[in-house]
């Protein structure tokens, strides 16, 4: 590091006395009215004409009053969707904590349209929307590029629109869609990421095209949200298996907000099978756990690590490598750990690359002094 990007890391360094790279917040869109100037005329008249246009498009799995959907000290006044305001995000967020960057994920209910146009339609306004609204306002934020997730011949044709603007840092999916995200349906949308050096972020949250457990629906979010994990080790093992990594070698993938005490059982599990049956997937031609050590970060809030001391560094230890856990807050859920977002027990040149190095290592858009 030379000496005026050192002077620059120091000036930054928030909280944790180390600039921070936070890797998952979420800027709310506060309803489909917001987004009515950023829609073409046809369909302003169709969402008028449907009553489209009063609804709000909230997903199911953080409605704005329930608890879990923001800290109570950042909700904000009057009813507003907690999020939603940037001004308030960059006090609470960037500011707070001393970060440099906060990568915006927008989740919207859009995402889950069973309508390929109407979905291509959100996804567009919603990334006007973030780049006017967001991007412009505050410098030290970018965003995960919002797709249609079902099509993605139109998801193609998003990114090719979006990304000339650097500040657009990736792509967001969900974790839990119509198909595993290794099927070689969405290998377009990887071939145009690994084109544009923009990492897929696969964060929590469900289409609710599937029941979010794989033995049938769920009475309660307590089961929803637990469940989640579930899903990410599935869709892992659906993109080492169908061998994403070999066709895309250039290809990074960002879990958000999805724990990450699940992958040391998780790895040696995929490890020893994979050595009994390897024939049947020849493009595999690594250990599933070193794949995953070369393509794979994973947001480190909400956290899932028990909070016994020396717990931590043995799951760091056992995923084998330093280079996987990136700083998040999930601004503005109740989930997380509030001003405790790092956990003691990173310490030193670990919490350097968690909080740091990592994501400048994943997101190949970031760059240290813009
Ligand atoms: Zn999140």
């Amino acid at each position: 590091m030379d000496t005026v990007t050192q002077q620059r890391v120091k000036a930054r360094a928030g909280i944790f006395g180390h600039p921070a790279i936070d890797c998952d917040v979420h800027p709310a869109v506060p309803s489909v009215k917001t987004l009515m100037p950023y829609f073409d005329e046809y369909w302003r008249e169709q969402f008028i004409a449907r009553g489209i246009d009063r609804l709000n498009f909230v997903m199911t799995s953080q409605p704005p009053n329930a608890p879990i959907t923001s800290r109570p000290d950042w909700r904000l006044p009057a009813g507003a969707k907690p999020g939603s305001d940037p001004a308030i995000l960059g006090k609470h967020v960037l500011d707070a904590f001393g970060s440099s960057y906060a990568i915006c994920n927008t989740i919207h209910g859009s995402l889950a349209l069973h309508s390929d146009d109407m979905a291509a339609v959100f996804a567009r306004a919603i990334n006007d929307w973030l780049a006017k609204e967001w991007l412009d306002r505050d410098p030290r934020l970018r965003a995960s590029i919002v797709i249609p997730l079902e099509n993605p011949e139109f998801a193609v044709e998003e990114i090719e629109r979006r990304a000339g603007d650097k500040r657009f840092v990736s792509v967001l999916m969900l974790v839990m869609g119509e198909q595993p995200l290794g099927r070689r349906t969405h290998w377009p949308i990887y071939k145009a990421a690994e084109k544009y050096g923009l990492p897929i972020v696969v964060h929590a949250g469900s289409t609710y095209r599937h029941a979010p457990t794989s033995i049938g629906w769920p009475s309660y979010f307590l089961e929803d949200y637990v469940n989640q994990s579930g899903a990410f080790e599935s869709q892992l093992l659906s993109l080492v298996a169908e061998g994403v990594f070999s066709k895309f070698p250039g290809i990074k993938f960002v879990f958000a907000e999805s724990g990450f005490c699940w992958l040391p059982a998780f790895m040696w599990r995929a490890n020893k099978t994979w050595r009994g049956v390897r024939m049947e997937v020849p493009w595999v031609k690594q250990y599933p756990a070193e794949i995953i050590r070369a393509h794979v970060r994973f947001t480190i809030q909400p956290i899932d690590a028990p909070p016994e001391p020396g717990d931590l560094e043995r799951i760091v230890e056992q995923i084998g490598s330093d280079d996987v856990l990136m700083f998040s807050t999930d601004y503005p859920h109740w989930q997380f750990d509030g001003t405790d977002a790092l956990p003691k027990a990173l310490t030193g040149s670990l919490a350097r690359k968690v909080l740091w190095d990592n994501a400048l290592a994943t997101y190949s858009r970031l760059e240290v002094n813009a």
